[in-house]
């Protein structure tokens, strides 16, 4: 299945860290059948004097939807992500790897929800997700 990813940093190196993500998500969960390129944004939702860094990847995964959930979130914890967005509260993040799309799958979950529900309000998600759909 071809799913989407979108993954952003405004800490530390973050396109060091966007680059470490992507590695260990070629290994877990698939080949990386293209990337765009680094979108930088200001922070969304939230004050922050950290810019973020952007990126969008389609992947080919053999997982299925919440194992791949499951993989994404411990890349997050292994680059070092230590809180969650709770009650919608956003914050700085070192890694952020959200599910844009999964094949034309819909799920509405509060746990997950695909296609990502925000995803066309955010200018940072949606131009790099264009470059490598078009
Ligand atoms: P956000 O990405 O909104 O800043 P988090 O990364 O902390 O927040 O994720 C909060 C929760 O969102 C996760 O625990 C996860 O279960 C849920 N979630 C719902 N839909 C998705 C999705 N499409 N991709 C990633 N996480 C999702
Ligand atoms: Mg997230």
């Amino acid at each position: 299945m071809k799913t989407y990813l979108g993954l952003g940093s405004n800490l530390g190196d973050k396109k060091v860290n966007i680059d470490t993500a992507i590695r260990k998500i070629a290994v877990v969960v698939g080949d990386v059948l293209r990337r765009s390129d680094y979108c930088v944004s200001a922070p969304w939702g939230f004050e922050s004097e950290h810019d973020f860094v952007n990126v969008v990847i389609c992947v080919e995964t053999a997982l299925q939807p919440f194992e791949l959930l499951r993989q994404l979130q411990k890349i997050e914890k292994e680059l070092g992500r230590e809180q969650k967005s709770a009650g919608g509260v956003y914050t700085d993040r070192i890694i952020d790897i959200d599910i844009l799309m999964y094949g034309d799958l819909v799920i509405d979950l509060p746990e997950l929800k695909v296609p990502h529900p925000h995803m066309k309000e955010r200018d940072f998600v949606m131009k790099p997700l264009n470059e490598i759909l078009g």
